[in-house]
């Protein structure tokens, strides 16, 4: 089975019929959708767990078993804030604690078609958990790369779900480098950065969304490390104009933390070259990421929906961390700076403003 859907961004080649290269062997370029993600109200299974009723969204083979363990669905609340009526996506209820648990879903049956039994991945820490909690579901062998600057309680869930965890001495880059050293040595590497199907994933929270305000938001705002949740996000909502012609896509307003900010960078630099970055301490752990390998897909989707990046200063984390306990959201710090950000210029957005809660309270400590 080909996947046309799934190209090399660089030389142009289909992503091949055998194996699970995580970038292009002839290149080295990036896998990504060959066009638009294609949403079709008709070919919707209602009967599907979760996210398993957009399955035909997913870009992968339409009779692709489902892996649940009972992720989408998340609750949309709504609060009175900021003088504002604002809506909360509550992505810290998906089965292991974070959003991550579209993607691992989704590329985990993609990997059970494929006959994988044994993968590699890395993280800070969330997408570890998930994909570790997906594959134990599913009798897939994981070996998870993290720093040893990851919080506890995200490290214990990773071993718990039985996974073997790696402990790397050094920044978030270096994680990177030691997996994709065991991925070069021959390992599977079930990277929810490099393959696509995760974004397909994610953008199911898009459809979710729509269904659950009723229409199109006017803004939402989202944190962003690698920003694959929130292209995830504009894909969806782009597909969904396709279908509702009377609708353009939100305002994406992606953030991040000030002591690692190349997302914020690329879009404030627009056509000067991007400025340096440093990937500094952050409580945002999850958004810790100097160099995101879809940086310009990023950048262009949040300008062509006519949003913006913000980042964040590191003292205004936790007050926005508690500010959304008391309106009964218990949400890692990584997640508090959409709200830290939403603070700061709530005045510029057009309503009804969605913000999304990416991971829960009980990762950090
Ligand atoms: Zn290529």
């Amino acid at each position: 089975m080909t996947y046309p859907s799934v190209f090399c961004s660089n030389c142009g080649s289909d992503y091949p019929k055998d194996g699970i290269p995580y970038c292009c062997s002839i290149c080295g370029g990036l896998f990504d959708f060959r066009s638009g993600l294609q949403f079709d109200p008709t070919q919707m299974e209602r009967s599907q767990p979760g996210i398993w009723r957009f399955r035909h969204t997913f870009g992968l083979p339409p009779d692709l078993a489902p892996v649940s363990l009972g992720e989408g669905n998340t609750p949309l609340l709504w609060a009175e804030a900021l003088g504002r009526r604002i809506a909360f996506k509550c992505e810290y209820l998906n089965p292991s604690g974070s959003f991550k648990d579209r993607g691992s879903a989704v590329i985990t049956a993609w990997l059970i078609s494929r006959g994988v039994t044994e993968v590699v991945e890395d993280s800070s820490g969330n997408a570890g958990a998930s994909l570790a909690a997906y594959a134990a579901r599913a009798g897939i062998k994981a070996r998870i790369f993290i720093p040893e600057s990851a919080s506890g309680p995200k490290r214990k869930q990773i071993e718990a779900y039985g996974a073997e965890l790696v402990t790397i001495r050094g920044s978030r880059s270096d994680v990177t480098k030691a997996v994709r050293n065991a991925a070069d040595g021959g390992s599977v590497y079930a990277s929810h950065a490099y393959i696509p199907f995760n974004l397909s994933g994610y953008a199911s929270a898009a459809y979710e969304i729509f269904e659950q305000v009723g229409k199109m938001p006017g803004a939402v705002v989202v944190p962003a490390g690698q920003g694959g949740f929130l292209l995830g996000l504009a894909r969806g909502f782009d597909a969904l104009c396709k279908v509702h012609k009377q609708y353009t896509i939100p305002m994406m307003i992606g953030v991040q933390a000030w002591s690692c900010a190349p997302l914020w960078a690329l879009c404030a630099a627009r056509d000067e070259q991007a400025r340096p970055v440093t990937e500094g301490e952050t409580l945002a752990e999850g958004v810790r990421v100097r160099d995101p390998l879809r940086g310009d897909a990023v950048r262009a989707a949040v300008l062509r929906s006519r949003g913006f990046m913000v980042a964040v200063d590191e003292k205004d984390i936790m007050p926005a961390r508690n500010a959304l306990a008391r309106l009964g959201f218990y949400v890692e710090p990584t997640s508090a700076i959409a709200w830290a950000a939403l603070i700061q210029m709530v005045d510029k957005l057009p309503d009804p403003i969605v913000v999304i809660l990416t991971g829960s309270g009980l990762k950090y400590g």
